[in-house]
């Protein structure tokens, strides 16, 4: 409960360093984005879900919203989409992920090797955080296209 705080008043944060400004339909909206954060919604699911909350909410409103929060790194689209239909996942709650420039392959880095690289980032530079990392992807290659361009280049 304590943690979909946290991240709600992170992404409220955001919003506003970007000069949005937290509005109450917003605000429903993230707030169903938190609390389903382990779901991956579509934005037709996620408009009902806000309508419960904010019924003023339009359709529009909230592609509006998903847009800015995908600008500002908090939500992307599912990058596994086998049906066709986009999906959204909020960054924030995966950490850090690694992202091939190749073939596009999400790669999550997992709870463990995260809580490593805080207690590294705390010894090194007394830095104390939460696993509150905010949407940092790392660029580079995959294994098999790695090694793929190894091939090509022999
Ligand atoms: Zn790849």
């Amino acid at each position: 409960m304590k943690k979909e705080q946290q991240l709600k008043t992170t992404i409220q944060k955001q919003l506003k360093k970007s000069g949005f400004k937290m509005t109450p339909q917003r605000a429903a909206l993230v707030d169903v984005l938190v609390r389903h954060q382990d779901q991956h919604l579509t934005a037709e699911k996620i408009f009902m879900l806000t309508k419960e909350v904010s019924r003023d909410i339009g359709l529009a409103t909230v592609y509006r919203t998903l847009e800015i929060l995908m600008n500002i790194q908090v939500l992307k689209k599912n990058a596994i989409n086998t049906d066709g239909i986009v999906r959204y996942e909020l960054i924030h709650s995966r950490g850090i992920q690694l992202i091939c420039k190749n073939c596009g392959r999400v790669i999550d880095v997992d709870q463990n090797f995260m809580q490593r690289l805080t207690s590294m980032i705390a010894a090194e530079y007394h830095f104390q955080s939460n696993h509150d990392f905010n949407a940092t992807n790392i660029e580079g290659l995959c294994s098999e296209c790695a090694e793929k361009m190894q091939d090509v280049a022999k």
